[in-house]
């Protein structure tokens, strides 16, 4: 009787003996698999890869692991032959056959660029895995339909007491004249807290606002009509309108601090 629990304890030894071999074979290949994961998860923060819910948990990651250093990983200047660099002004309006291939976004009635689908989808969803919730509140816009926005803006300040040109001139401070918006160009989209739907200055203290102004660069996007920069751009605040430019270029012109005029200019 009493040494039936020895034998167990003997027989137990034995089966770790047994087992402690293959064990630590595991162990190696978890350690490997997890040290490969690790690599890959750096390799991969500046670029969030398309697809699966696990790219969105990487670009989640990529988040709070990469920060911009700017004095020892400078991007470089991006070139300015790339079309995703494509300046739209009062001063620069598109040409009339611009022509964006579009992708209907899911969640809301608006359209984007195909090639900045993806990124928005991904930037929302990293977002969205911190707990924000977020409203996109226009994006792409056909000439015509930026020319209704605009006439109707007009005639509500004419009908409120102004002239017609104080009307127009007001209205060109927040919307730009037909042919003149980035939204025509499909690389452009509004995003407000779900919360708080107001364009207007109390936009930028929404959590998921400063989320966003802190993190969109990650995703190829940039806060393209900042506060201080009105004199640069021509339009006013708007702390919700973010354009698409790709991450590269995104991220050197966040380091950098430059608006996309500022960079055409130099
Ligand atoms: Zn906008």
């Amino acid at each position: 009787m009493n040494h039936t629990p020895q034998r167990t304890r003997r027989r137990t030894t034995k089966r770790k003996q047994q087992r402690r071999k293959p064990l630590r074979g595991r162990f190696v290949l978890l350690g490997a698999a997890v040290l490969l994961v690790l690599l890959l998860l750096r390799c991969g923060a500046d670029e969030p890869q398309p697809g699966s819910a696990a790219a969105d948990e990487t670009a989640a990651e990529a988040t709070a692991e990469t920060q911009p250093v700017p004095a020892t990983q400078a991007a470089d200047p991006p070139s300015k032959d790339d079309p995703l660099l494509l300046l739209v002004s009062r001063a620069q309006p598109l040409a009339g056959d611009y022509a964006p291939e579009l992708t209907q976004l899911h969640d809301w009635p608006y359209s984007i660029a195909a090639i900045a689908y993806e990124p928005l989808r991904q930037m929302l969803a990293a977002g969205r895995a911190e707990g924000l919730s977020f409203t996109v509140a226009s994006a792409y816009r056909s000439t015509d339909s930026q020319r209704q926005l605009f006439d109707e803006d007009v005639e509500a300040r004419v009908s409120e007491g102004m002239t017609e040109d104080e009307a127009r001139e007001e209205t060109a401070r927040w919307t730009m004249p037909p042919g003149c918006s980035e939204h025509e160009t499909g690389l452009a989209v509004d995003i407000v807290a779900t919360d708080n739907q107001r364009l207007d200055d109390t936009q930028e203290q929404t959590p998921e606002t400063i989320w966003l102004h802190e993190n969109c660069w990650r995703f190829g996007f940039i806060l393209r009509y900042p506060a201080g920069k009105e004199d640069v751009t021509g339009i006013d605040y708007e702390s919700w309108h973010y354009r698409y430019v790709g991450i590269e270029a995104a991220r050197y012109l966040t380091e950098q601090q430059l608006t996309l005029d500022e960079f055409w200019a130099s």
